[in-house]
């Protein structure tokens, strides 16, 4: 018979799980595996709230495996190492992201892409190599193979510095792969929340010039006074969409919700290029005139490979970029999914797990 969550592994861990569609979570005891000798176990700190956390616990994506306990955003300190662990010793603050695991060898993982392996381990709602399933960083401990575990710069905040974890590198690592860091030229950012936020900064950071792309009026002037962005368009004004036609080079979607990309394409120059991060669980309508006529490019991105998250944490540390933050106890997880559900956090809840975890 198999063995609970509780029992199958020698450290006993705790956190919150959702147990069912409801996506209520509540406190949840379970195990992780022994360090092994590549592996290191880390005191959880911090832990962001990703959107896509949001349509896990609900299985909004059809394939969540109950109890789910999210978190891909984790910072934390290093309390144990295997005996062939070389990046890393007890006391080390560390991250991990949104993959545990990968099979090392294919040409994804070759090229430092490990995100792009098929046989990816996610953080959570996934299956280990032993087969057993993983567990997110709603929890006190979690064991990770070193390679896929980030130093964390001395500088970056490590509560405003988690979410860079998930929504940092899909912001960054997309920017890079299609070419859109020339100094000068104009991005789109459409959705103003986790991911969207931080593509702000990071493309400021890169010498773009900014325009946030939003359904939320409320956020136009936070949006161009504390996260500097250049202007604003509300996607429901058809007036001031109109007037912003054919003028941005590249656009990155960031909307968890099926919406229109047709007035977005419209907002392209010729040549420009639209990526889409967000995940609806529905198809979104891609209209073919368009980017036909205007030899446009239309693209998606998934995270990005270990190699590149480091590099983009040392970005975001060297240019002053953390995530602007509503730090929160796990006892209040319910009501954050909650508002997060009506795009109402600025801009990215951060579990204050170390502190507010009590069993
Ligand atoms: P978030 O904080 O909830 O932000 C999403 C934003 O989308 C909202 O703040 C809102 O911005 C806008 N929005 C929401 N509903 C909308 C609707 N019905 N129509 C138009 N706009 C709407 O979420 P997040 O954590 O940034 O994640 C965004 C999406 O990316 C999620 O689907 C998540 O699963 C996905 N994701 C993908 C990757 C990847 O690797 N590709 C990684 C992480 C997350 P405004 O208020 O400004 O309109
Ligand atoms: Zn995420």
């Amino acid at each position: 018979m198999a063995k609970s969550p509780e029992e199958e592994h020698p450290q006993k861990a705790f956190g919150w799980a959702a147990k069912d569609s409801s996506g209520l979570l509540s406190p949840f005891h379970f195990s992780r595996r022994e360090t092994g000798d590549g592996d290191v176990t880390i005191k959880i700190l911090y832990c962001g709230i990703c959107h896509s956390d949001l349509h896990n616990v609900k299985n909004e994506w059809g394939f969540t495996m109950y109890p789910v306990v999210p978190g891909h955003e984790i910072v934390g300190t290093v309390t144990k190492t295997g005996k062939n662990v070389k990046k890393f010793k007890v006391g080390d603050r560390v991250g991990v992201g949104v993959l545990v695991d990968s099979c090392k060898r294919c040409e994804s993982c070759q090229q430092d892409l490990e995100n792009y392996c098929p046989q990816m381990v996610l953080t959570y709602n996934s299956y280990s190599q032993d087969g057993t399933k993983t567990y997110g960083g709603y929890s006190d401990i979690v064991v990770v193979d070193e390679h896929y575990v980030l130093r964390f710069p001395e500088n970056l905040p490590p509560d405003a510095g988690a979410p860079l974890l998930c929504a940092g590198i899909t912001v960054y690592s997309p920017m890079k792969y299609y070419g859109m860091t020339e100094p000068g030229k104009h991005l789109g950012v459409a959705g103003l929340g986790g991911l969207g936020h931080v593509a702000v900064k990071i493309g400021k950071a890169f010498g773009l010039k900014v325009t946030v792309i939003s359904t939320s009026p409320k956020k136009e002037d936070e949006a161009i006074n504390r996260l500097g962005a250049d202007s604003f368009l509300v996607s429901s004004d058809p007036a001031k969409m109109k007037a912003a036609i054919n003028t941005l080079d590249y656009i990155i979607d960031t909307v968890s919700a099926v919406h229109p990309l047709a007035p977005l394409i419209s907002l392209l120059k010729l040549n420009g290029k639209l990526i889409t991060l967000g995940l609806p669980e529905k198809p979104l309508e891609l209209p073919i005139f368009p980017l036909v006529l205007g030899r446009k490019l239309v693209g998606g991105s998934d995270v990005g490979g270990i190699k590149e998250t480091q590099e983009m944490l040392d970005f975001c540390a060297e240019h002053g970029i953390a995530s602007d933050i509503e730090l929160i106890k796990m006892g209040d997880i319910n009501m954050a999914m909650e508002r997060l559900a009506k795009s109402d956090v600025k801009y990215r809840f951060v579990i204050d797990v170390a502190n507010s975890l009590s069993q």
